[in-house]
């Protein structure tokens, strides 16, 4: 009999992120991060910050960054939550709005996998109403007593958003649950729910540095909502940890801020391969969802096993991310890549299907 402890240890089932290989020479398009890299401004930041000044604690309340968000998003500081990567903001989000409720959170079925990852974890009971059949979220399977509500817009992996229409009939239907809207894609092309946050004080939105900003790798993250669900994460955050970011990432993410031209044509260059490579795709015979995120959800043709095509592909130094889970085992998640990238991947499909 393994001591208690122990099996405390062995009953997580932590959330494997995508596989980050060193091999120099291989295209990852497996963990939506951007093929392009941060503004020059950035860079300059974070070496400027680079400093004696790291002697120095950070700013707890990160202020002048909360500042900075608070005017890119049209909002108020007290509207403005960070914390390290978005992941982050929502296993805070999990603690201070979805435990101990006597109902389940809701979120679909197919969607970003570390939701159930936190539930166990943060022993939070859930139900996850099926997408149709063309992988769309059903509104109404979100109107049922619930203890919260959680989803990506665009959702991942399927890449597809929902209008934000939408999103204000939901909250409008549950004004009593908190509705957590995880907007880590909503740069390429989604409208944000960032404005509904003055008027649905139970609305909180995140967002991450991570992919259009092409940040993946200074973990800063960002959570828009009502003061009160603010000052909800802040207490939460406070009792572990009470200084979110480091001198660095302050510093980059400030930068970022601050060069919105240079990201606006980084995320129309995504949008633009993403339409190039839906119809490379579609020419060699898969169904290609229209995709609002920088990846898309591409189903393999009849006959074609996804994840042999997957390991076929990582052979010929392709990463790209297959998912083996019943419904999307059929499906291949491609990040979209610099175009030469995207062009490789297509000649290298046609001489392996
Ligand atoms: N939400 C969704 C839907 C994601 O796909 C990701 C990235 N894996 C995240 C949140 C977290 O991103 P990060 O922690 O890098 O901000």
């Amino acid at each position: 009999m393994s001591r208690f402890w122990s099996q405390l240890v062995h009953q997580l089932t932590p959330y494997v992120p995508g596989e980050q290989p060193k091999i120099a020479d291989l295209i990852k398009l497996n963990t939506n991060e951007s093929p392009y890299g941060p503004s020059p401004r950035v860079l300059d930041a974070i070496r400027e910050a680079t400093s004696d000044d790291l002697r120095l604690y950070p700013d707890p309340q990160c202020l002048a960054l909360k500042q900075a968000l608070a005017e890119y998003s049209g909002l108020q500081t007290d509207h403005v939550f960070v914390g390290n990567g978005s992941d982050e903001v929502l296993a805070l989000a999990f603690q201070a709005f979805f435990r101990q409720q006597p109902q389940p959170l809701l979120f679909p079925d197919i969607t970003y996998s570390f939701y159930p990852v936190y539930c166990q974890l943060y022993e939070v009971d859930y139900q996850q109403p099926p997408l149709d059949a063309e992988l769309n979220l059903n509104l109404e399977d979100y109107q049922q007593p619930n203890g919260g509500i959680i989803f990506p817009n665009p959702n991942a992996p399927t890449g597809k958003a929902l209008p934000l229409e939408a999103i204000r009939q939901l909250l409008t239907k549950n004004p009593d649950s908190v509705v957590l809207v995880d907007e880590a894609y909503v740069d390429f092309g989604t409208e944000s729910a960032a404005p509904l946050v003055k008027e649905f004080p139970n609305l909180l939105v995140t967002q991450t540095f991570s992919k259009s900003w092409a940040l993946a790798g200074l973990r800063v993250g960002f959570a828009l909502g009502s003061p009160e669900l603010i000052e909800g994460l802040t207490r939460v955050k406070d009792s572990f940890n009470s200084y979110p970011l480091d001198r660095l990432a302050l510093a980059g993410a400030q930068a970022a801020l601050e060069d919105l031209d240079y990201y606006q044509q980084l995320s129309q260059k995504i949008i633009d391969s993403r339409t190039w490579l839906s119809e490379q795709l579609e020419k060699l015979g898969f169904k290609v969802p229209e995709s609002k995120a920088n990846f898309v959800f591409a189903r393999t043709p009849e006959a074609v096993d996804a994840g042999q095509l997957a390991s076929s592909l990582r052979e010929k130094a392709l990463l790209v991310r297959h998912f083996k889970k019943p419904k999307i085992d059929q499906y291949l998640r491609i990040t979209l890549g610099t175009p030469e990238q995207n062009k490789k991947l297509i000649a290298v499909l046609k001489e392996t299907l």
